[in-house]
């Protein structure tokens, strides 16, 4: 009996994972590795010194998300672009921070879809946030894997079905904003400007559990206010909302 030769031919399944460089009103700056040689940045909002300090091989990123044009998140935007780094950002983003013609900026398409073929395919899609100037989250999709980046906005108008990582903004506690508020450490345009501009703990959660989180691996808790967050308090009240493991970026 004569056999069969069958080639098998296996595409690499891509498994996220996550580096947050940075994550707070000093810079926020996350690298999501899709494969070992395939890196994609979300928001560049450390100077890439700084990136390089903490060991990150610029050539590795082969493109660059940015939510909006706040300096903690575009701060490396043009020295990212020197190096024809392709940066994707809103038309609103790209003439807030003077580089729409540059030529390695690419704009969010209307439907927000940014396609990537090649050995692993991949697919991003931006979508509107509500902060104080024009900004966007971003979902991006990857053989099984579904990561969602939500930072700066006080309300989420998405949910998302079979996410495994969730980067959700908790900048602040509404008691901690409260108290800080009534002993006059904090001044009330301060306050109604968080309020207006940012997700609090208890927005994240309500949003968080408006999800399908039933393949959820984590959900890292981003950009926490020195002043005015608990992480610790902030890890438990979302662990126990949720049942899932819960981190907090390295600020
Ligand atoms: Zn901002
Ligand atoms: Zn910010």
């Amino acid at each position: 009996m004569s056999r069969r030769k069958v080639a098998w031919t296996c595409s690499p399944i891509p498994v996220i994972s996550v580096r947050s460089l940075g994550s707070s009103s000093r810079g926020n700056c996350h690298v999501v590795s899709i494969t070992d040689e395939y890196n994609i940045m979300l928001d560049a909002g450390i100077p890439l010194k700084g990136l390089w300090k903490k060991g990150l091989a610029i050539r590795s990123i082969k493109a660059v998300f940015i939510t909006h044009s706040h300096g903690d998140h575009s701060k490396s935007v043009e020295e990212l672009l020197k190096l024809g780094v392709p940066c994707y950002m809103l038309s609103e983003t790209a003439k807030e921070l003077g580089v729409a013609s540059n030529h390695y900026v690419k704009l969010l398409p209307e439907d927000g879809f940014v396609r990537f073929e090649g050995e692993t395919r991949w697919i991003v899609r931006a979508f509107r946030l509500e902060h104080d100037v024009p900004c966007v989250g971003f979902y991006l999709c990857a053989g099984n894997e579904r990561l969602v980046y939500i930072t700066d906005t006080y309300y989420c108008r998405y949910t998302f079905k079979d996410l495994t990582h969730i980067l959700v903004e908790a900048n602040y506690s509404v008691d901690i904003l409260n108290q800080r508020y009534m002993t006059s450490e904090m001044h009330s345009k301060m306050r109604k400007r968080l309020l207006h501009s940012h997700f609090s703990i208890d927005n994240a959660i309500e949003w968080l559990l408006a999800n399908d989180l039933s393949k959820v691996k984590e959900i890292r808790l981003l950009h926490l206010s020195d002043n005015n967050s608990d992480a610790d308090l902030f890890i438990r009240k979302v662990e126990n909302a949720t049942g899932k493991y819960v981190t907090v970026a390295d600020a």
